[in-house]
């Protein structure tokens, strides 16, 4: 084996962009702060100046200064943003689906203060050109802080590897052929080599097309019963396996996106015992649906990739995130048009949007039954910046603003009041959720604040 070595930093272009935005004069008073990383979790004034945080004090007892806003943080608390590794806005080339402006609205409604674009557009991110010109857009039009993969493969096609070292130049934060798998063995292997060179993490998206074939859904006694072609864990998990003996090989850094089942858990803790340099992330659909969901209806909101697995799946993947064998949660938002969800179940596209109600469905599904800690779901919300050499959002004096508010009592009906994403494929929709995000602070700036929360000037 290779020496293992650090690949994570960004370099060259500036790892995020956004359009720029006036810095935020803010005093958020008496919330209760819950920030895990930092031991914080107890009711305090929070000022910022000038986008940055200024200040931290017991509840009523910073002043606001003149021209800042006030937010009454009382019964409320406010969490350090997430950070999403792991969404799709369909820019360049599908732009009806969701685009810079609506994805980053939805993640700015979500809680979220930065996120990851995956690159199977149209064209594909696959050259520093086209990376560079969705770089310059999301300067016109990100409401939050975005940061751009680029793909392992020309075109997604699992052939020919791409200029690595020119896209990491032109702001690439890493390399995945999201939605598809990296096929073949050499390809990675290849690129891994190239990441020695030039860093970024290859995040894989792990499935043997050999064995998912033309499967819609977990299989498993539901798909049987439905007479549904299904997609075996093994699908996943076999090809985990093969990833981390080939990363571990070159010594090479892999990021295992949207784990769905207990056999891909096991591979993972497998790599990570060997000292292979490997994390994984999970998402709030499989830790807290399951394909028991489809029994009697298939409603196409429920059909993504990898699948909604069983009920064993989503107790092992919960355990997983609780003993770090899972490293952080992403949405994998994949906004869809509404007629191409409204097919039958075998035709529809893969894809749930999620960033609009990660927090309120973990809340509601995890936390409130005691499944998980409040902090430990707040803490692998945003861990995902780490994967990609981002630092992780802290209410700490000295550091932007990049905190949400949220109301841990409001319940609310997911679509009911429609969506900021232009898409509405929500795998929660109709359900009513518990936990409400009232503003969120983004690099400094206020990025979004609910219609009825009141905010008052001082
Ligand atoms: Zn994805």
């Amino acid at each position: 084996m290779n020496a293992p070595r650090a690949t994570t930093a960004p370099r060259g272009a500036e790892p995020l962009v956004h359009r720029a935005q006036p810095p935020a004069d803010v005093l958020v008073r008496g919330a209760h702060v819950l920030d895990p990383r930092a031991g914080i979790d107890a009711p305090l004034d929070v000022l910022v100046r000038g986008g940055v945080i200024a200040e931290l004090g017991a509840p009523d007892t910073l002043d606001a200064p003149a021209g800042a806003e006030v937010l009454d943080g009382r019964g409320k608390h406010l969490l350090p943003g997430f950070v999403d590794p792991h969404v799709h806005f369909r820019v360049p080339g599908q732009e009806h689906k969701e685009d810079l402006d609506s994805g980053t609205r939805a993640a700015a409604a979500g809680g979220y203060v930065a996120v990851v674009a995956m690159p199977n557009t149209n064209p594909t991110v696959d050259d520093a050109t086209v990376l560079g010109s969705l770089r310059e857009a999301a300067r016109r039009e990100a409401r939050i802080p975005v940061g751009f993969m680029a793909s392992v493969t020309r075109r997604l096609a699992g052939e020919a590897l791409t200029e690595m070292a020119e896209l990491r130049d032109e702001g690439a934060l890493g390399f995945t052929d999201d939605g598809k798998p990296v096929h073949r063995a050499a390809i990675l292997r290849r690129a891994l080599q190239y990441q020695r060179l030039c860093g970024g993490v290859l995040a894989l998206h792990e499935e043997d097309p050999s064995l998912s074939g033309a499967g819609v859904m977990h299989e498993g006694e539901v798909s049987a019963r439905l007479g549904l072609a299904g997609i075996p864990s093994i699908s996943e998990s076999t090809m985990i396996a093969r990833d981390a003996a080939i990363a571990g090989y070159e010594a090479g850094r892999i990021h295992i996106q949207h784990l769905s089942a207990v056999e891909s858990v096991e591979a993972v803790a497998v790599a990570k015992a060997r000292g292979v340099a490997i994390t994984a992330e999970v998402s709030p659909h499989h830790l807290t649906l399951t394909c028991d969901a489809l029994r009697d209806n298939l409603d196409t909101r429920l059909k993504m990739n990898p699948p909604l697995r069983s009920e064993h799946d989503r107790q092992a993947l919960i355990a997983a995130l609780r003993d770090g064998t899972v490293d952080c949660i992403a949405t994998d938002h994949a906004p869809h048009a509404r007629e191409e969800k409204e097919v039958p179940f075998e035709e529809a596209p893969m894809g749930t949007t999620g960033l609009e109600t990660a927090f309120a469905a973990l809340h509601t599904e995890l936390v409130l039954p005691g499944v998980l800690p409040l902090a430990l779901v707040v803490e692998k919300l945003s861990a995902g910046a780490a994967l990609v050499g981002l630092p992780l959002p802290a209410v700490a004096v000295g550091r932007p603003a990049d905190l949400c508010l949220i109301d841990l009592a409001a319940t609310w009906e997911v679509g009911e009041a429609g969506y900021e994403s232009r898409a509405e494929n929500c795998c929660f929709a109709g359900r009513t959720l518990q936990g409400r995000v009232l503003a969120t602070l983004a690099a400094g700036a206020v990025v979004y604040r609910e219609r009825a929360f009141a905010v008052s000037a001082a």
